[in-house]
């Protein structure tokens, strides 16, 4: 038996029985961790007096067969830190702090530890709680993230030929930019706006952090396998908004 108490914010429930969930927690120093809080539905149990929601932050008790095991772990204990209650008073702050839920629990993996992609999240969570528009926080994290996992796309040359300019699209499957004439041999690719690569590459300061949302998001969905659910209600929502962005990526 492995007993792990660890700052934790909560990424999923589901729910499992009539008093069970499962809730997918992000720790601090142990990583993605799936739990079953039982009785936590009757909301009696004194342990879970606080009750627990998406977004939550905390310190979790698990109780772990073993440390890395596949099987689900049985949380004993929750004891909320932090309640971001600004996520849940504008729409473009709870798709952005579910995007962002979504996409660390789709490219991490169980009990594989990232404390410096935690303090992202947790940051990024608390910046969307009080934000006026989604996409700098959330292209910060995305970086991030793809950063923490060791998948951050190259963007300041082509990754075929090492080229520094006439970088106009972009391919996943290469693993980052390339240029004009490696461009027409590519079969996975998507153009990019010269301000959307200016901004990734750290060359100019972004007029507007859609494109490189955007963009990543394009990487992220081709590395997930399926388009992130959210992706698709931030982007609308902020054409509803604003008219159609210059650079929507639309894998
Ligand atoms: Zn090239």
């Amino acid at each position: 038996m492995a007993l792990v108490t660890d700052s934790a914010v909560v990424l999923r429930r589901l729910d499992y029985s009539e008093t069970s969930q499962i809730i997918v927690l992000m720790t601090r120093d142990h990583g993605k961790v799936r739990a079953i809080a039982k009785g936590i539905k009757r909301g009696t149990k004194k342990r879970f007096a606080t009750g627990m929601d998406l977004f939550d932050i905390g310190t979790a008790g698990i109780n772990a067969k073993e440390e890395r095991s596949e099987s689900l772990a049985l949380l004993t204990e929750w004891k909320q830190t932090r309640a971001l209650s600004g996520l849940r008073e504008a729409l473009h702050r709870l798709h952005g702090a579910q995007y962002a839920v979504e996409i660390t629990g789709g490219l991490t993996e169980d009990w594989d530890p990232h404390p410096e992609l935690f303090d992202a999240l947790i940051l990024a969570l608390t910046e969307l709680a009080d934000s006026d528009e989604p996409f700098e926080s959330l292209a910060s994290y995305q970086r991030r993230l793809l950063e923490s996992i060791g998948s951050l796309p190259r963007f300041d040359a082509c990754v075929l030929c090492g080229r520094l300019d006439e970088l106009t699209h972009f391919s996943s499957f290469e693993g980052g930019m390339i240029c004009r004439t490696c461009e027409p041999e590519q079969a996975e690719k998507h153009e990019v706006s010269k301000p959307t690569w200016a901004a990734l590459a750290g060359r100019a300061e972004p007029a507007s952090h859609v494109g490189p949302f955007s963009l990543m998001n394009y990487h992220i969905a081709h590395m997930l396998g399926k388009q992130p659910l959210l992706a698709g209600k931030l982007l609308s929502g902020h054409r509803r908004a604003n008219g159609t962005p210059p650079d929507a990526a639309r894998p």
